[in-house]
């Protein structure tokens, strides 16, 4: 599959005064048409490093993936986030939701924006969904590619921090991964991908 830029739901200067026309089509026509172009790349280069058994560049390319899969992700994100009918009170469920996790809309509204301001160099405020408490939280990201890919929905996991080995396998990281392919449970992967999509 190869990802594609998607079109912007409205005109360059629909956002106009709030977000200039010429900053938009820069943002969208270059900046975001670049993540697309290199989680392609590096979707097409792990491809290859698969089929040749080759995997002496992956952490390069995990990190790209990373990189530009979490930008075209984010970015699609925020362009449908934005509208020349926005702003005000949300309505809804979510109204609820943010006055239930956040007390207010106007609290919520304050702890958003005092953090994504606060964000050291490059990066994202986020409102996202705990589907694990089933809660509403405040995140904030500095770029955002490390390492993960926001909005993906985890399936399988494998712990690699020392705690989770080092008394049986001591500094060998990868006989412990070798080991945990025999306790997989398919099952709940299976499940757990049904449910996700
Ligand atoms: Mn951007």
């Amino acid at each position: 599959m190869t990802y594609k830029l998607p079109e912007l739901p409205y005109a360059y200067d629909a956002l106009e005064p709030y977000y200039d026309a010429e900053t938009v089509r820069i943002h969208h026509d270059l900046h975001h048409k670049g993540y697309v172009d290199g989680l392609n790349n590096a979707v097409a280069k792990l491809a290859e490093a698969r089929e040749a058994g080759d995997f002496a560049l992956i952490k390069h390319w995990e990190r790209e993936l990373a990189f530009h899969g979490a930008g075209h992700i984010l970015h699609s994100i925020f362009w449908e986030n934005m509208s020349p009918n926005g702003g005000g009170n949300p309505k809804g469920t979510i109204a609820q939701q943010i006055e239930k996790d956040f007390g207010s809309f106007d609290a919520f509204k304050k702890h958003f924006s005092a953090a994504t301001v606060a964000v050291e160099g490059s990066g994202w405020g986020l409102l996202v969904w705990n589907p694990y408490a089933n809660k509403l939280e405040i995140m904030t990201a500095e770029k955002h590619q490390d390492l993960a890919i926001w909005g993906v929905v985890p399936l399988l996991v494998c712990d690699v921090w020392e705690h989770a080995y080092y008394l049986k396998y001591q500094n060998k990281r990868a006989a412990w991964v070798e080991a945990w392919w025999n306790i997989v449970n398919w099952d709940d992967v299976e499940a757990k991908f049904t449910k996700a999509k």
